[in-house]
């Protein structure tokens, strides 16, 4: 009697112990993402919320989430006219915001760019812009999960939402072959050639030095060397665009390895499915 009394403490123990975790924090984390779309008063705004309504992008964009992540309340996910060129997530709102203004902008930085992206056809300049949003989405989605479930984050929070970008759009997303990263890369080093600091003024350039994000050019080849690092053919082809040099190159696939880790370590129980590839 004795005995099968203890063999069943020992196994409701290891029930305990290897099953309880998971319903436990299931139950904790219930939040779902919810899409939006809020009209804009200005009609050349309207016309961009009124195309992306069209697509559902907001709609495919939750479905994404409340599919793959555990959060612990509900965030909001969608598109709005801002005022100002941006994308963020706000506290507060508990919402994912990406501005018309932000899509205007990615659509004119591709026009303008006369070598490139107005020579390819027009799937693929579709598939760039596709690429763009959903790799800047990822990277609001970072600060999402960071600040909806109190992840610990130790050093520039917008770095490390820029390597989970990369490490979720890599691992996690297949957009019918649509790269994410590359088309960051492209838009980021757009902008950054744009950029004449010299001419800057003296508050300007503060506020641009000042602010919390690494500065364009580090960003562009962070990511380019971390989708290198991960070996694959699309990585090789960001670090040749951004023109990754070979030292830094020689490091990235360490490189990589560190932020894999670094991710699983903060963010892997925050999911519900596996990785389309990589290990976990
Ligand atoms: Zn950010």
């Amino acid at each position: 009697m004795r005995k099968m009394t203890s063999t069943l403490l020992v196994t409701l123990l290891f029930c305990l112990s290897s099953h309880a975790a998971l319903p436990f924090e299931q139950l904790l984390y219930k939040g779902r993402a919810v899409p939006f779309y809020n009209d804009s008063n200005s009609p050349e705004q309207q016309k961009y919320i009124d195309g992306i309504r069209g697509s559902q992008l907001a709609e495919r964009m939750a479905s994404l989430v409340s599919g793959s992540l555990m959060m612990k309340s509900d965030i909001g996910v969608g598109f709005e006219s801002c005022g100002q060129v941006n994308a963020f997530f706000n506290p507060q709102r508990h919402a994912i915001v990406i501005c018309s203004e932000f899509i205007d902008m990615m659509a004119k930085t591709a026009f303008n760019d006369k070598e490139l992206m107005m020579k390819l056809p027009r799937e693929q300049f579709g598939k760039v812009i596709n690429g763009l949003i959903w790799g800047i989405f990822f990277h609001e989605l970072a600060h999402a999960i960071i600040h909806t479930n109190s992840v610990p984050v130790t050093g520039r929070e917008e770095d490390v939402a820029d390597q989970f970008a990369v490490w979720f759009a890599v691992n996690f997303v297949d957009l019918n072959q649509t790269p994410i990263v590359l088309p960051t890369v492209w838009f980021w080093s757009r902008l950054a050639k744009e950029r004449d600091i010299p001419s800057m003024t003296e508050q300007e350039r503060r506020s641009f030095m000042s602010n919390e994000h690494s500065l364009d050019e580090q960003r562009i080849y962070n990511m380019a060397c971390w989708d290198l690092g991960t070996g694959s053919d699309g990585g090789a082809k960001t670090a040749q665009y951004a023109g990754l040099p070979t030292e830094r190159a020689q490091r990235c696939p360490g490189e990589y390895a560190q932020v894999d880790m670094g991710m699983k370590s903060h963010f892997k129980k925050y999911f519900k499915v596996r990785p389309l590839r990589g290990t976990w």
